[in-house]
């Protein structure tokens, strides 16, 4: 705008000229640890600060958190509620640190690429009980960005498997009738909307395989062991998927097939 160098005529325009050159700005978003820990996810911040270092990254959405180069990196996004979701990130680290790795996967089944989002939902049901027992609600545990997108991602595929349903009749255990199903039985929910969602499901689907899912799962997150291969053998069992193979170290002969339902080598039976 035009800003005369002359004296001012007038109170109006002295306030105008004010106004425009010293109009403040609001401060960039950014979190820093101070704004995110809070009284309910202290310890655990402590814990995890105590054994690797943590750097804050602002993202587009959303929240991740990953260890690179002997550091966590959580990624963050604008929260009604950070600090229950920089406890989920933490969680992430911790158990990753604890071991909680996905195990290497020797895939003939063309499913590898459906094991990051899987192991991110073993990761959950994992750890949501001590998520919980922190202080945080049910419905803090994802943040707002994830929970939305869980309904859209439950309704397209309903829609979809109903179509085959309809053709076709009921859906054996399949990864495609797994999916839609897993990401509505994470542990945190408990909501009306999808109780339905499951509901729909049930009535498209093999009800055995659902109470399969059902059973891993409780198992998963009873066991000691943070090793998954077994719990993905037995998923990929019941997902009619038996030629693909997971191991935590690597070897060959630890190697668990999930048509096997046994350790070879070892011949430990899954039952
Ligand atoms: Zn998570």
């Amino acid at each position: 705008m035009f800003v005369s160098v002359c004296f001012v005529s007038s109170i109006i325009e002295l306030a105008v000229i004010l106004t425009d050159s010293t109009m403040p700005r609001k401060k960039p978003f950014k979190y820093e640890i101070a704004d995110i820990v809070s009284e309910y996810n202290e310890e655990l911040y402590n814990d995890v600060k105590d054994k690797i270092t943590i750097k804050l990254v602002k993202g587009f959405q959303g929240w991740s958190a990953k260890i690179k180069n002997n550091e966590a990196i959580i990624t963050y996004n604008k929260s009604n509620y950070a600090d229950a979701c920089f406890a989920h990130e933490l969680l992430h680290i911790k158990y990753e640190l604890n071991g909680l790795q996905p195990p290497l996967i020797k895939d003939n089944e063309n499913v590898k690429n459906i094991m990051p989002f899987l192991f991110n939902q073993l990761c959950h049901h994992k750890f949501y009980q001590e998520f919980y027992d922190m202080g945080f609600n049910e419905e803090e545990f994802l943040n707002e960005n994830d929970a939305s997108e869980v309904d859209t991602i439950a309704k397209r595929d309903i829609r979809l498997l109903e179509g085959i349903f309809n053709t076709n009749g009921i859906i054996k255990g399949s990864t495609a009738l797994l999916l839609p199903y897993i990401v509505l039985k994470s542990p945190h929910d408990n909501s009306e909307t999808t109780k339905q969602h499951i509901e729909r499901l049930k009535k498209i689907g093999d009800n055995n395989f659902f109470q399969t899912i059902d059973t891993i799962l409780q198992d998963w997150a009873n066991q000691k062991s943070l090793d998954s291969s077994m719990t993905f053998a037995r998923i990929f069992k019941a997902c009619n998927c038996p030629r693909v193979g997971f191991c935590l170290s690597g070897k060959d002969e630890d190697v668990i097939v999930a048509g096997n339902g046994r350790i070879s080598l070892r011949g430990v039976s899954t039952a």
